[in-house]
């Protein structure tokens, strides 16, 4: 892989990178298809990192589709693929990890305990290898996002974050390979997600500015809904990721839930004007 991406820089080209974990959907697709108008070479992972997930998640389980993933990045136009085997990525006695302090213990991290130091060592340890010039991810994980712009700045990587907006089923559902645990009767139920965001969003444009009313609007939501189970549902800053207490300026309304026994993620960035201030007289 390494030899591969410089000989792409080497010819003077910009390599763009999409690390995915497989069972490739329309919203890794969106990435690819991001990197490839902003690249001469773009280059994608599929690796499902076992240091991200916890002990009682669901590593073994899941989806894997490889095929068919490498089918559809060759379609668009991907042309080097990295898909290393879990002991190359992590030989015996590996006892390195990279950690965002902090902000990794926030939202799905206080869930998920250990999962980000797990992205963010996989990240850091697959831009060492593929050396991009730039690296594409979704809003749809709008707390790694946060994270990995952090670890990047705080350790001075030459990588650009692009980052690309959530890609949804028509009925609002947000993509993820993890829609494929969901039955018929899950998956109408997950709409709940979008649903109260949407809601939450409508209180705000309409006026509501107090972070506590909102939450509970949007808790009540997910509440209503048989056999969803809300984890968190927050107003953060979206860079430090801590809680607002009044909306104004741009905001993340992020939501976690576990709809049956699958976990779901979904989120919607306000950028709600401050209020006016009163100019000087004249
Ligand atoms: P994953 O394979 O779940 O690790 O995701 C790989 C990349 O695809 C991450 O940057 C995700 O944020 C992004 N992604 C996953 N689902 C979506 C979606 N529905 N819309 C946009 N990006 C997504």
């Amino acid at each position: 892989m390494r030899d591969a991406s410089r000989a792409v820089r080497r010819a003077g080209k910009r390599l763009g990178f999409v690390p995915t974990m497989g069972a490739l959907h329309e919203g890794h697709l969106s990435l690819v298809r991001a990197a490839c108008a902003a690249s001469d070479v773009v280059a994608a992972s599929i690796f499902v990192n076992p240091t991200q997930f916890g002990v009682n998640e669901d590593l073994a389980k899941y989806p894997r589709s490889f095929k068919s993933d490498c089918e559809m990045l060759e379609r668009e136009g991907v042309a080097l693929l990295f898909a290393p085997a879990v002991d190359e990525m992590y030989p015996g006695g590996a006892a390195t990890w990279v950690t965002v302090e902090g902000l990794s213990s926030k939202l799905d991290g206080r869930s998920r305990p250990g999962h980000f130091r797990g992205v963010t060592t996989v990240v850091a340890k697959l831009f060492h290898i593929v050396e991009p010039d730039a690296a594409f991810f979704g809003q749809k994980d709008a707390a790694q996002v946060a994270i990995i712009r952090r670890m990047v700045r705080d350790l001075n990587l030459a990588v650009k974050i692009v980052v690309c907006p959530i890609v949804r089923e028509a009925d609002g559902l947000a993509m993820s390979s993890r829609n494929a645990y969901l039955d018929s009767e899950h998956r109408k139920r997950a709409l709940v997600l979008h649903r109260a965001l949407i809601g939450v969003q409508g209180l705000a444009e309409a006026g509501e500015r107090d972070t506590s009313k909102l939450l509970a609007a949007g808790r009540e939501a997910v509440a209503k809904e048989n056999a969803v189970r809300l984890d968190y549902l927050e107003i953060v800053n979206p860079d430090t990721l801590d809680p607002v207490e009044h909306v104004s300026g741009s905001v993340l309304v992020a939501v976690a839930a576990y709809v049956g026994g699958t976990r779901l993620i979904d989120n919607i960035l306000l950028d709600i004007a401050p209020p006016a201030t009163t100019l000087p007289a004249k």
